[in-house]
């Protein structure tokens, strides 16, 4: 469909502000396509668009004219089917090992209320004050897309009262999160983490728990350089004292901070520690280590950690800088860090958040978790062993109408049991069809033809030794499942 006629260009958004559909609106032009467009109330009118209702009108569906090829929103990533293949399998090692471990699966919305993010990550972090996805709806109600996971597993447990039937409680959860973070290779917009949380479990064991299974995890899936640093951030007792003692710190080293960690130096200072701005790390080099800070409850409890490590014979480093961004950390705090990833060194975080419950107006319940991430993840595996797509297990080369529909049947027999088998819809030739098996990367094709019909008997050729052996078409799907090892 060509766009002659339309006189005014196409226009990308840029700013937070704008939309992201790479749609105009434009009446005059001939060749216009019909697009229900309801995204765009949320843009807003400029020049060369029509105005759009504000929020809060009936959703919009107006004709538009697509001006150009519209295209995914800049740091939101699609996972094509070589990769998604690859994602299925980590879930999969994923999936087993928290089982094996005692976690449950729980499944969460992705949008919540923005209350919930605010109170619980806190205000003075680089999330709530600039990353989230945050809008109001139809009613009013202002909403976030989940920057993170663990508030919305805290809110679930809290809203329906988990804590009073058992308050220990192992959960997972898998799913994309939002933070409107500049995108690069391994920081996306939308990206997927994997969850997992301990609730009622005040022993620094269940932190270590959690470290052993994210060790398990990474060597289960090839990752061997995967280190864990783990830190103690003390508790609201002790942590004020290091607090005091960094500001003292920073105080004669002003003007050597960036711009935000001045910032940060108001609202949240322990954050300046973990500032990946070179400056900044060299100006806190000889910083006071949090771990001199700690009272005895937090250091003994930061001991029992190390020693069960230890006793495990996980090696460890001790990182006087890991932090964390959000609020809601206490005690234990760790990260596995890999070299794969360059920059963005950390695959998973997590840590203890005992105070969280309560600032969701919840009981005292303490809690500890970690998140994966996904795409890192996926990547690093990616590098190790590349992305296999796996093909059809067979591939049915039927010449002509009457080998199609005689093979239609045994098609939908094998994929109804199971087995992934392919044909050509088309009357393509031999050749053609050998080809597109070839594609698919199918282990066996059975090739039925003029002749094959006449005989009843049809070739399965295995397309990596080019052996042939004949198949009765009588029995063909049952002589296929015995081909194919898929008996029984
Ligand atoms: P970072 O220091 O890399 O920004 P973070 O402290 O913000 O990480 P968490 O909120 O603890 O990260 O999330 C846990 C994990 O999720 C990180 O270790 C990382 O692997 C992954 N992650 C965080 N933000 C992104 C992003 N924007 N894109 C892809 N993965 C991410
Ligand atoms: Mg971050």
């Amino acid at each position: 469909m060509s766009n002659a006629g339309c006189r005014q260009p196409a226009r990308r958004g840029k700013g937070p502000e704008a939309c992201d559909a790479d749609i105009q609106v434009d009446d005059r032009c001939p060749d216009t396509i019909e697009i229900t467009i309801f995204v765009a109330a949320l843009c807003r009118a400029r020049p060369g668009w029509r105005r759009v209702p504000p929020l809060g009108t009936k959703p919009d569906t107006r004709t538009v004219t697509a001006m150009t090829s519209i295209r995914s929103i800049k740091g939101f990533k699609d996972i094509l089917p070589g990769e998604a293949a690859l994602w299925q399998s980590i879930e999969k090692t994923a999936t087993e090992v928290l089982g094996a471990f005692g976690f449950r699966e729980i499944r969460l919305p992705i949008l919540e209320k923005t209350e919930l993010f605010a109170r619980s990550i806190g205000e003075a972090t680089d999330i709530v004050e600039k990353e989230m996805y945050t809008f109001t709806d139809r009613s009013g109600d202002l909403l976030t897309l989940r920057p993170e996971a663990t508030a919305a597993v805290v809110r679930a447990y809290l809203q329906h009262k988990i804590y009073a039937q058992d308050p220990v409680q192992k959960y997972y959860t898998i799913g994309p999160m939002f933070r409107r973070e500049r995108p690069q290779k391994g920081r996306y917009r939308q990206f997927y983490q994997i969850n997992a949380e301990i609730f009622g479990v005040g022993s620094p064991y269940a932190d270590v728990q959690l470290i052993v299974m994210l060790v398990d995890l990474l060597e289960r899936l090839g990752v061997t350089d995967a280190q864990p640093h783990v830190n103690s951030l003390g508790c609201p007792a002790c942590r004020p004292d290091f607090r005091r003692a960094l500001l003292d710190f920073l105080a004669a080293r002003e003007e050597r901070l960036c711009a935000d960690c001045l910032r940060r130096r108001e609202t949240n200072p322990l954050r300046i520690l973990d500032c990946k701005v070179p400056g900044c790390r060299e100006a806190t080099r000889d910083a006071p280590a949090l771990s001199r800070f700690l009272c005895a409850e937090c250091r003994s409890h930061f001991d029992i950690l190390q020693g069960a490590l230890d006793a495990l014979g996980i090696a460890y480093l001790i990182d006087n800088r890991l932090v964390r961004g959000l609020d809601y950390y206490s005690r234990t705090t760790f990260e596995i860090q890999t070299s794969a990833l360059g920059a963005q060194s950390a695959v998973a975080g997590g840590g203890r958040y005992d105070g969280l419950m309560k600032t969701l107006g919840g009981p005292d319940i303490p809690a500890t978790g970690f998140a994966i991430g996904f795409d890192r993840l996926a990547e690093i595996v990616a590098a190790g062993k590349g992305t296999e797509i796996p093909g059809p297990l067979v591939f049915i080369a039927a010449l002509g109408a009457e080998a199609q529909a005689r093979a239609f049947p045994w098609l939908a027999a094998l994929n109804r049991s199971g087995i992934w088998a392919d044909m050509l819809f088309e009357d393509k030739s031999l050749k053609s069809q050998m080809k597109r098996a070839g594609k698919l990367g199918a282990r066996k094709v059975l090739i039925i033809g003029e002749n094959e019909l006449a005989a009843n008997t049809g070739q399965l050729r295995d397309m990596t030794t080019r052996e042939q052996v004949p198949v009765s078409l009588d029995r063909a799907v049952e002589e296929l499942r015995r081909h194919l090892g898929a008996d029984g």
